[in-house]
């Protein structure tokens, strides 16, 4: 085995870039060294001695720790280095992975028309080519490539995982503190992130606030406050407007796929523009779907057509703040 240049491939595809504190080197040797190897342990019967894979990943991982100072990790390495070697024992092919990037975020948004969520590009359905600049997303505008866009060129990564905490309409502004999300970024060179680092454009500024070791497990509760504009069919009575603000402290209640959901309403304020239009800023538990708030469909109770007495509509909402809990 000629382990010097098995190493020196190895130093050469490290040096592409790649920035890590800890490595793993693994091993894929051809299937005739196993059989010779078997063939000798069949003869000796011997079972302690080390394998020829594990003897040369030792050697590799020893040499490679010394040169550069870095720290083996067994289970979690921020890079893995694989050696194979051909059938041939000639052509050694080394392929780096890296663990994931994952990131947490918030963003606001203060143009509208600009959709949250991005539509996968269609030459490599999310995966990444040269189509879609790695970014695996379509060339629509929207808050996720805007964000997935900047954090690709920073960390030449690919494929960006994200998760939202609760979601809007592309005519929606988000405002405040903004909205929180995670993204995992697969394959990353770079792994340090400016601290507090902010971009933007289009309305939109999204700033990184920290990275995390892991995805959250479970859906993050949070508390939003929202701006609702209603257009009711027949006029406002003041009756009305009174019970609206009674919302307060009340629970909506809804059937998602498998079972009833209950959101609490902390505050109502409503305020009337005109005979048949209004306002109403509530805070509550995130995930109450708003048009459906408004409209009373899919047996959302209570809703505000049925407060008010009269067919109402949600013409837009807005995101003024949200909370994680
Ligand atoms: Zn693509």
């Amino acid at each position: 085995m000629r382990l010097d240049s098995i190493f020196e491939e190895i130093l050469a595809n490290v040096d592409n870039g790649y920035e890590f504190d800890t490595f793993l080197i693994g091993a894929t040797l051809p299937r005739k060294l196993y059989e010779k190897e078997d063939h000798i342990r069949a003869k000796f019967k011997n079972r302690e001695r080390k394998s020829i894979k594990n003897q040369l990943t030792r050697e590799l991982r020893t040499r490679f720790q010394r040169i550069t100072k870095k720290k083996i990790d067994y289970l979690y390495p921020d890079i893995l280095m694989n050696v194979t070697i051909g059938n041939d024992n000639q052509a050694i092919t080394v392929e780096a992975t890296t663990k994931p990037l994952i990131l947490a975020g918030r963003y606001t948004k203060k143009s509208r028309g600009i959709s949250q969520k991005q539509t996968k590009c269609e030459g490599c359905e999310g995966l990444g080519c040269a189509l879609c600049d790695s970014s695996g997303l379509s060339g629509q505008r929207s808050v996720e490539d805007i964000i997935a866009k900047e954090l690709m060129s920073i960390t030449q990564g690919h494929n960006p995982k994200f998760s939202w905490i609760g979601s809007e309409d592309k005519e929606s502004l988000v405002l405040g503190n903004g909205r929180p999300f995670f993204v995992q970024i697969s394959n990353p060179k770079t792994r340090r992130i400016p601290k507090d680092l902010n971009f933007g454009s289009d309305g939109v500024s999204v700033n990184i606030i920290r990275i995390l070791p892991h995805l959250p497990v479970s859906q993050t509760p949070f508390i939003a406050k929202t701006q609702i504009f209603v257009n009711c069919k027949l006029a406002i009575k003041n009756d009305s407007l009174i019970n609206l603000g009674g919302l307060r402290g009340k629970f909506v209640e809804f059937r998602s796929k498998t079972k009833m959901i209950h959101k609490q309403i902390y505050s109502s304020e409503v305020q009337r523009i005109n005979d048949k239009e209004l306002i109403l800023d509530i805070i509550a538990d995130g995930g109450i779907r708003i048009k459906q708030f408004v409209g009373g469909q899919e047996y959302m109770r209570p809703n505000i057509s049925e407060i008010v007495g009269s067919e109402c509509e949600c013409t837009g909402f807005d995101i003024l703040d949200i909370q994680v809990q």
